[in-house]
């Protein structure tokens, strides 16, 4: 198996194909041309081989047995771990917290720091872009609490209508003074990239703890969380060319001391006696249980394929491909989302072809092998505020090509002939 960076420097484009054998595959009879990656990205090779190899020769339970396969295995386990926080720049090993995914890791933050610093007439402030896993779990500490809620309350900075962040109302809101602002740094519907950086600074003037959710930009550009200046970062491994399975919450030390454990079982203890329990450090202490080790390890491999390929030069492929299909769409009369740069919202575009419902945009495309995603993509509020009940989104990862946005273009127009006939 090639190593990635010998595909990516330039970002040579059929190279990196060529290490993603799913994209060779057809669908429905035609050459598959895969646009979903905003929902789970394909897996080169490499992570492939990662998780066969992990379970041909290194498959023991981690932080547990002295022997061989578990030494290697938790070996393995936290050089992923080492991995992760040189990816994002966190400034060690031990700020890195294995989660299932971005949900996993918000639902850990409400818990564990939730349910510890906030109490009735807190406010929790989100946005009106949040996708669901950043909204349900502060919905579940908004509820009272007989309810098992906390009585907090929660507010939403609005969207201009090009689909941003309002900044002046986000300032003000912060100002105000709520205890956590949760965002995303990148809408998974509209693309928007937010500036994360001058969001977390307003919100550090007026000590207000931030939560990041890094779902759709740590997979698609260099993501610095010491530059970012947040508080918690949550990322999953499965939208950046690792398995179903992991993620990562990346946690400011100095929050550790602020938050409870998550669950409790094994691992995460220092000394169980029957009737009580005392704690490891963190990370481990918010990882009870057995981790999914073979996922890690394999994206411990996609981080390393993706540091091969000069993020930055992804960037840029995912704004090209962005901005033609932006260009095509609009040749075709379509409705689309977000900001009209395509600078400001790589590799995303979702939309509206008029009079036909996304569902069947996405059958109609799926029959000539293109895959798009059509729905509220967990984001109902979003959806309200867009003034429809779903959109179809086509999404770009580095392997897509500019041939493959023509295509799904023309695929396009042919729905539009479909139902002109109609
Ligand atoms: N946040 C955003 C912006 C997302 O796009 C997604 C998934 O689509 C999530 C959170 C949830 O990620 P996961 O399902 O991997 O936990």
């Amino acid at each position: 198996m090639r190593s990635a960076s010998a595909a990516a420097a330039t970002l040579d484009v059929a190279a990196i194909r060529a290490d993603f054998p799913i994209l060779a595959t057809t669908a429905r009879g035609a050459p598959l041309v895969y646009l979903d990656s905003a929902a789970t990205s394909q897996k080169p090779q490499c992570v492939i081989d990662a998780l066969t190899s992990y379970y041909t020769t290194s498959n023991a339970n981690v932080h547990r047995s002295v022997h061989y396969l578990a030494e290697r295995a938790t070996m393995a386990f936290e050089e992923a771990r080492a991995r992760v926080a040189a990816f994002v720049n966190a400034p060690a090993a031990e700020n890195v917290v294995w989660v299932r995914g971005t949900t996993e890791a918000v639902n850990l933050v409400a818990t564990s720091w939730g349910r510890r610093n906030l109490a009735a007439g807190d406010t929790v402030l989100l946005t009106e872009m949040e996708h669901h896993s950043n909204l349900v779990p502060w919905h579940m500490l908004a509820k009272s609490p007989d309810e098992g809620g906390l009585g907090i309350a929660l507010d939403f900075v609005p969207l201009t209508d090009d689909g941003q962040l309002d900044m002046d109302v986000a300032a003000e809101k912060l100002a105000a003074g709520p205890r956590l602002f949760g965002f995303t740094a990148k809408s998974n519907v509209l693309g928007t990239e937010n500036d994360v950086v001058r969001l977390c600074a307003t919100a550090r003037e007026h000590g207000v703890v931030t939560l990041v959710d890094g779902a759709q930009s740590v997979p698609h550009g260099a993501v610095d969380f010491a530059a970012l200046g947040c508080d918690f970062l949550a990322f999953s491994a499965h939208k950046a060319l690792g398995p179903m399975g992991a993620g990562a919450l990346v946690v400011n030390a100095d929050r550790y001391a602020e938050m409870d454990p998550y669950q409790g079982g094994g691992e995460m203890i220092m000394r169980v006696k029957l009737a009580t329990s005392t704690y490891m450090d963190p990370p481990l202490r918010f990882e009870a249980g057995t981790p999914s080790a073979g996922d890690v390890i394999a994206f411990h491999t996609a981080l390393d394929y993706l540091a091969g390929c000069d993020l930055a030069a992804v960037h840029e492929h995912e704004t090209r491909l962005t901005r033609l299909a932006l260009d095509l769409l609009a040749e075709l009369g379509v409705r689309t989302f977000g900001p009209a740069d395509a600078a400001q919202r790589a590799g995303i575009v979702s939309f509206d072809v008029p009079g036909v419902h996304p569902h069947d945009v996405s059958t109609l495309l799926d029959g000539r092998g293109i895959a798009v995603r059509a729905g509220h993509h967990c984001c109902q509020p979003l959806m309200r505020r867009l003034g429809v009940i779903a959109t179809s989104r086509a999404s770009f990862y580095l392997y897509n090509t500019e041939d493959e946005v023509r295509r799904f273009a023309d695929g396009v127009r042919h729905v539009q002939e479909y139902f002109r006939r109609r």
